[in-house]
């Protein structure tokens, strides 16, 4: 019989950490809470041994699964992601399991040192609690340490019972040390409960009301959700007296996913010969149940949906499991409604409007196995399905597949290494693929399939691409809109037709400048300038969401002179008001997009036809399909072609192909105005040409040229401190250590200021580590961990991100 147990707990330190058993025996991948430091955490079990360690093991206090909540595989996969980017195991077991609702977070405080001091010098009668606390205000903190010295911690509301304390005086306390804050963790079902009304015998007279709600009840086979019932518009009394009478039973039922009426286009098409042929490779695929890699690269509107679909209904009839994974954007309610038709009840979907109760709620479906298909984003790809055959990942080169905090696991990465171990089929598509995809598709390693044509043979839209330099010097005026795009808007509006606008900058004004001084308002918090945002009336820092109020006079000078410049997608829609002040016109950004639903019902508007134009920000790019969109316009979005980030170009050709794939996607054939400052760049006369494998070439040679992926594995080590001389301190140390150090064949770019040298307070500053041997490159990363832990370097100052898809 094991004696001890290792818990892999969410704490930013690299070990496993090792408790007594007691009389509870957990299994191997189940969930334990255990006391750590002066917290009660949950962790996971990672191995039972009756090996005892050095310092003397506490017990654990409570086992929360009787089966293992990550089963063999997903452990070896946790294992994989902590070693490969570098995070504590623990952390990634918390990401991988979305059930921290069932343990339920409690402030409670326990006595210090300090505090126990402080108590005993008050009660020899000695210096009181000199403060600048009241006499009454004494009196309570001298309650709290008492109350607390001798217990093991307490909870706040027991605290406050017991000595009238606010919280406000106990934070207070705790900000002088003489108590300390604990969150202790209490388990409890969080699973979503739902009322279901059941239909009995039906004997005895009914009235009025009565027989409605009875009627109703019998048409839908004699059993509905309770609040489908309070549609009715029924008297509560009804219900509850037929609830009396016995003639109905109300039940609580865990609650399954579901979704308010949406329209679905009919699906009665047959699939074309093109999708037929990718399918019939799909399927081969998930039949052979050896581990494979195909990439689908579909132009837009090419109909990858419909293949996805077609291969996940074939592994469900097989009686295996799929999972499909969307960009943030891409699961939208409509895209959700049409799943949900297409899998009924064998479906999970998870998607960002779940609260984190429905989202235990859903994975404890899946793992029951009632939901063998699974939808959602990034994190969904740990699902705890059996029997898992096929993994799609959708739009697979979207950045929002990248977690940004620790563990900074890449979702199709991560996808395709959990079908490596479970002999499964991973299908990644996209009309825009990563370089490093396609790159691997072109090697062989993965298999290549091409939708070339749209589905009906509909064209791509033609791209016309206007040189805002040239309409400068023709025009004698810096328009927002060059003569062809208001002609082009001009005769949509004519033709009933509808247009989208890009421009991807939100706000009124991106900067706020003195013409006195010549300095631009600033954040507090980071070195971004600040956006005014009209409608709000406030300026607004898009990076750590500090704002403040439109000043009148320069905060610098005090000149009156505060001019706003340049257009983001406020002006943008205003402008657009202005030039077609008959056309009804909506919006898209994040600004406008603030609630669950608010996206779709905008895109529900343009799609009904209750919208003629529609602008926003990358926002309107990606994930739908509305068809009487035959013209778009793009105002501005070559921006990040200045950014210090190797990515720019593939991100301004991705954006730019994405949105131009809005047109065009019904009968009528689309058109695109593309204004720009750049018309020679390789990415705009590309992405003008659709021409994916020409920009392709292009930019595979610079990246080989410049030493950066998919030649190289690339990582990101960024310093960051509040103190500036702490960060250069920091910086530097790291520095000589890879000085001395001289890794063969790793090029380490640094220290450097980061491109945001100021964010959220932090000073930054980086490294940029390349190798062309992913070994040698982690080997580094891990020693130079062991290091910092050594010099006993906080892990906050230091993040490293494996594979990062932002130098910034
Ligand atoms: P993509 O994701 O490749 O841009 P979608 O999967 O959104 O394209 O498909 C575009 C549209 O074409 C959708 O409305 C879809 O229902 C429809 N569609 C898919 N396959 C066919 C087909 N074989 N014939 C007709 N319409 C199709
Ligand atoms: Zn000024
Ligand atoms: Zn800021």
């Amino acid at each position: 019989m094991p004696e001890f147990c290792d818990v892999a707990l969410p704490v930013p330190l690299e070990t496993v950490f090792t408790y007594r058993l007691g009389s509870a025996t957990p299994v191997r991948g189940a969930r334990v809470l255990v006391p750590f430091r002066t917290l009660r955490l949950a962790g996971v079990v990672t191995a039972l041994h009756d090996r005892a360690p050095k310092v003397a093991a506490k017990n654990i206090l409570s086992v929360l699964d009787d089966e293992p909540a990550l089963d063999d595989g997903l452990m070896k996969l946790g294992e994989w992601i902590s070693q490969y980017y570098l995070a504590p195991l623990g952390e990634v077991y918390r990401t991988m399991l979305p059930l921290a609702a069932e343990v339920r977070r409690a402030r409670a405080y326990c006595i210090t040192a300090a505090g126990q001091e402080a108590l005993y010098r008050s009660a020899e009668g000695g210096s009181s609690l000199r403060s600048r606390r009241t006499p009454a205000e004494q009196m309570t903190e001298y309650s709290v340490l008492d109350y607390l010295n001798g217990r093991d911690g307490a909870r706040e509301a027991g605290v406050r019972a017991a000595t009238k304390a606010s919280r406000r005086l106990l934070e207070g306390m705790v900000r002088k040390k003489w108590i300390a804050r604990e969150d202790t963790a209490a388990t409890r079902d969080a699973r979503p409960q739902r009322r279901i009304a059941l239909l009995r015998e039906v004997t005895g007279k009914l009235n009025a009301n009565q027989k409605v709600l009875v009627e109703t009840l019998a048409a839908s086979g004699g059993r509905l959700p309770v609040e489908v019932l309070s549609g009715l518009e029924l008297p509560k009394s009804t219900l509850a007296g037929l609830v009396r009478r016995k003639l109905v039973e109300i039940v609580e039922e865990e609650a399954p996913f579901s979704i308010s009426g949406m329209a679905l286009r009919p699906e009665d098409f047959s699939l074309s010969a093109e999708q037929r042929a990718v399918l019939a490779h799909i399927d081969a695929a998930v039949a052979s149940k050896k581990f494979s890699v195909s990439l689908i690269h579909g132009v837009t509107g090419s109909g990858k949906t419909a293949v996805y679909l077609a291969a996940m209904q074939a592994v469900l009839d097989a009686g295996r499991s799929a999972i499909l994974l969307v960009p943030e954007i891409g699961l939208t309610p409509a895209a959700a409604a049409r799943l949900q038709a297409t899998f009924g009840e064998q479906a999970a979907i998870l998607h960002s409007g779940l609260t984190a109760g429905e989202r235990a709620g859903q994975w404890h479906r899946i793992r029951r196995g009632e939901a063998r298909i699974v939808v959602g984003t990034r994190s969904a790809v740990f699902a705890p399905v059996a029997n898992l055959a096929l993994i799609v990942v959708d739009e697979e080169q979207d950045p929002s597949y990248k977690q940004e905090e620790t563990p900074r696991y890449h979702g199709r990465d991560v996808a395709i290494m959990r079908a490596k171990h479970a002999g499964a089929a991973v299908v990644l598509g996209s009309a825009t693929p990563a370089l490093e995809s396609f790159y691997n598709g072109q090697r062989g390693k993965y298999a290549l399939l091409e939708l070339r044509e749209r589905v009906e043979q509909r064209p791509l839209p033609e791209v016309e691409v206007v040189d805002m330099r040239a309409e400068f010097r023709e025009t004698g005026e810096d328009q927002l809109f060059s003569r062809k795009l208001v002609a082009e808007i001009r005769e949509r509006l004519e033709r009933g037709e509808q247009a989208m606008i890009l421009l991807n900058r939100r706000g009124y004004s991106p900067v706020v400048l003195c013409r006195a001084c010549g300095e631009t308002v600033q954040c507090q918090n980071c070195a971004i300038a600040l956006t005014h945002h009209k409608g709000r009336n406030r300026l607004l820092c898009h990076y750590c969401g500090y704002q403040q109020a439109v000043p009148e006079t320069c905060p610098k000078c005090g000149s009156e002179y505060v001019q706003f410049l340049g257009t983001g997608s406020e002006k943008l829609e205003e402008r657009i008001h202005g030039a077609f002040p008959q056309a009804r016109v909506g919006r898209l950004d994040r600004d406008t997009v603030r609630a669950r639903g608010d996206f779709e019902r905008v895109l529900n508007a343009l799609d009904a036809g209750e919208l003629d134009l529609l602008v926003g920000t990358q926002m309107i790019a990606k994930g739908h399909d509305i068809h009487g969109v035959t013209l778009v316009g793009v105002v501005g979005a070559d921006f990040a072609l200045g950014f210090p980030d190797f990515r720019a170009a593939e991100r301004t050709f991705q954006l730019l192909t994405q949105v131009a794939g809005r047109a065009g996607r019904g009968t009528m054939p689309g058109r695109v105005v593309l204004q720009t400052y750049y018309p020679e760049h390789y990415a705009i006369q590309f992405a003008a040409r659709h021409d994916y494998a020409g920009f392709y070439e292009k930019e595979l040679r610079y990246r080989k040229w410049m030493h950066y992926p998919p030649f190289t594995a690339v990582a990101n080590l960024l310093i960051r401190s509040e103190k500036l001389e702490e960060a250069l301190g920091y910086a530097g140390a790291i520095g000589r250590w890879f000085e001395k150090r001289r890794a063969p064949g790793l090029r380490v770019l640094g220290p450097s200021a980061a491109p945001l040298t100021r964010l959220k307070r932090d000073y930054r500053y980086h490294f940029v580590l390349k190798s062309e041997s992913r070994e040698r490159l982690n080997a580094t990363l891990r020693a130079l961990q062991q290091r910092l832990a050594e010099q006993k370097i906080p892990a906050r100052n230091v993040v490293v991100d494996v594979d990062a898809l932002s130098l910034l």
